[in-house]
C-alpha cells in the first residue's frame, strides 16, 4: 500500500525523530572517543599507518561526511528563513504587532547578552585566571574595525535581495522577507494565492529539515571525531583555568540564567525547555555555527516547544544573527584574562566599556565558526589591550566555540519562547508535553 503523504511538516515527526537525543548523544560520545583515539595514535606522519589514518580517515572520510552534513544544513538556511518569515508575517492578524515584537525581541536579546558578559567579567575578576600566566605571543593580527551606527542602519536595507541571499546576509534577508510578507498580507486575492503557495512550500522545507535532522547522528559523529582527532585535549592543560572558567560561566548562563528568565518572564517550566532544546544544542555544538543550526532551531521551537511561526520565524534567524551570549561570555572572560596577564587594571569604566563593546560585537558576530575570536580584537582594542593577545587563547578556541555556540542557540530559543508567550503565540500544551 502506498504510504500517505504527511500533510503537516511539523507534527508527527516522531517516526523520523524517535529517540533523536539519545542517538545524537551516542554519536557525539563515540565521535569524541574515536577522535581522541586518532589524536593519540597519529603522532608520526612518516609512518604509513599514521599517514593513512590522517589522509583517509581524518581528512578523508570524516571531513567529507562532516562537511556534507554541514552543507546540507546550510543549503536550507536561506530558503527556510525566507519562506517561514514570509508565512509568519503574512499570517499576522495585525501587521502593526511586528514593531512591538521587533522592539521587545531586540531589547530582550541585548539584555541577555549584557547579563552574560557581566557574569563573565565578574567571574573572571573573582577567579583571576590570568594570575601567574606566562605569555608568549608574537602573532601579528589586524584588529576588526567596528562599523558606525549609520553604516549598520544603512546596511540593513538590501539594494539587491538576490545578492543578499547569495551572500547569506541574514539581516538584509530578514528585512526583505518582512517587507514582502507585509505586502502579501495587504495584496488581497493575489496575496492570498501567493500565501497559500508559500505556506505549502514552508511545509515542504520543514519536512526537508526533518530529513537532515534524521541524518544528524552520522554528521555529528564525523564532525566531532574530526575536531577531536585534530585538537585533542592537550591544548587545554596550559590554559585550563581560562578554559574551565569560560565553560563554567557558559553552563551557568545556559542552565541557570535562561531557565530563570523562562520562569520569571514567561511563567514557563524550564525543565520542559531544557529537555526539548538538548538536540538543538548538540547540533550547535558539533557544527559550531548558530547560522547552520537555524533550520533545526526553527523546527524544534515550533514543533516541540509550541512557539507560533509568526514569532519564531522572526526571532530565531534574528537571534542567530545578533544574539551571541555564549560568544560574549568568552569575550568577557578573555578580555579580563588578557588584562590580568598584561598587568592592566580595567577598573569600573574599563569593565563597563567591555560590557558595551562585547554586546555590540556580539551583534556584529556572524553565526559561523570562529568569528567570536576575531570580534574579540574589537573589544581588546576598545580597552587598550594588544590585539595579538588573542593568540594566547587561540589554542582552545575551537573547543570553546562548540560550547558557546550551544549556548548562543539556547538563548535564541529561550527568548523565542518568552516573546511567543507574551504575544499569546505559544501553545502551552505542546510546550509542556
Ligand atoms: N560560532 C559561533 C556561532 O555560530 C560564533 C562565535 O562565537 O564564533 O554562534
Amino acid at each position: 500500500m502506498k504510504k500517505p503523504i504527511r500533510s503537516d511538516g511539523l507534527a508527527n515527526m516522531e517516526s523520523l525523530h524517535k529517540n533523536l537525543t539519545g542517538k545524537i548523544l551516542w554519536a557525539l560520545g563515540l565521535g569524541l572517543l574515536f577522535g581522541l583515539l586518532l589524536h593519540t595514535w597519529i603522532d608520526d606522519l612518516e609512518n604509513p599507518i599514521d599517514r593513512f589514518l590522517q589522509s583517509w580517515v581524518v581528512e578523508g572520510f570524516l571531513q567529507v561526511l562532516g562537511k556534507i552534513f554541514v552543507l546540507s544544513l546550510k543549503m536550507l538556511v536561506v530558503p527556510v528563513v525566507l519562506v517561514s518569515l514570509l508565512v509568519g508575517v503574512a499570517s499576522l492578524e495585525d501587521v502593526r504587532s511586528l514593531g512591538r515584537i521587533g522592539v521587545r525581541t531586540l531589547l530582550f536579546y541585548l539584555s541577555t547578552t549584557a547579563i552574560a558578559i557581566s557574569l563573565a567579567i565578574g567571574s573572571a575578576l573573582v577567579f583571576n585566571p590570568g594570575g601567574g600566566f606566562e605569555k608568549q605571543t608574537d602573532l601579528q593580527i589586524e584588529p576588526v574595525e567596528a562599523p558606525s551606527l549609520t553604516e549598520v542602519l544603512i546596511n540593513l536595507v538590501p539594494a539587491n535581495p538576490i545578492q543578499s541571499m547569495a551572500e547569506g546576509n541574514m539581516l538584509q534577508i530578514i528585512v526583505f522577507a518582512l517587507l514582502l510578507g507585509v505586502a502579501i498580507s495587504l495584496a488581497g486575492e493575489s496575496g492570498k494565492r501567493v500565501f497559500s503557495w508559500v505556506s505549502d512550500l514552508n511545509v515542504i522545507l520543514l519536512r526537508w529539515v526533518d530529513i537532515v535532522i534524521y541524518l544528524a547522528p552520522v554528521g555529528v559523529f564525523c564532525l566531532v571525531a574530526k575536531t577531536f582527532a585534530e585538537e585533542g585535549f592537550s591544548a587545554i592543560a596550559p590554559l585550563a583555568k581560562y578554559f574551565f572558567l569560560v565553560a563554567g560561566v557558559l553552563l551557568v548562563h545556559g542552565f541557570l540564567v535562561y531557565p530563570s528568565l523562562l520562569l520569571v518572564f514567561g511563567k514557563l517550566n524550564p525543565w520542559c525547555f531544557l529537555k526539548k532544546i538538548f538536540p538543538v544544542q548538540l547540533f550547535a555544538f558539533s557544527t559550531a555555527s548558530s547560522n547552520a543550526t537555524i533550520p533545526v532551531t526553527l523546527d524544534r521551537v515550533q514543533s516541540k516547544l509550541g512557539a507560533g511561526k509568526t514569532v519564531a520565524s522572526f526571532t530565531v534567524p534574528f537571534g542567530a544573527t545578533i544574539n551571541m551570549d555564549g560568544t560574549a561570555i568568552m569575550q568577557g572572560v578573555a578580555t579580563v584574562f588578557i588584562a590580568q596577564i598584561y598587568g592592566v587594571e580595567l577598573g569600573v569604566s574599563g569593565c563597563l566599556s567591555v560590557v558595551l563593546t562585547a554586546t555590540l560585537a556580539s551583534i556584529g558576530t556572524a553565526g559561523v565558526p570562529g568569528v567570536g575570536l576575531i570580534m574579540l580584537t574589537m573589544v581588546l582594542q576598545q580597552v587598550g589591550l594588544p590585539v595579538e593577545a588573542i593568540a594566547i587563547v587561540l589554542g582552545v578556541d575551537r573547543l570553546l566555540d562548540m560550547l558557546r555556540t550551544a549556548i548562543n542557540v539556547t538563548g535564541d530559543a529561550a527568548v523565542t519562547c518568552i516573546i511567543a508567550r507574551w504575544e499569546k503565540k505559544l501553545d502551552v500544551t505542546t510546550y509542556r508535553q
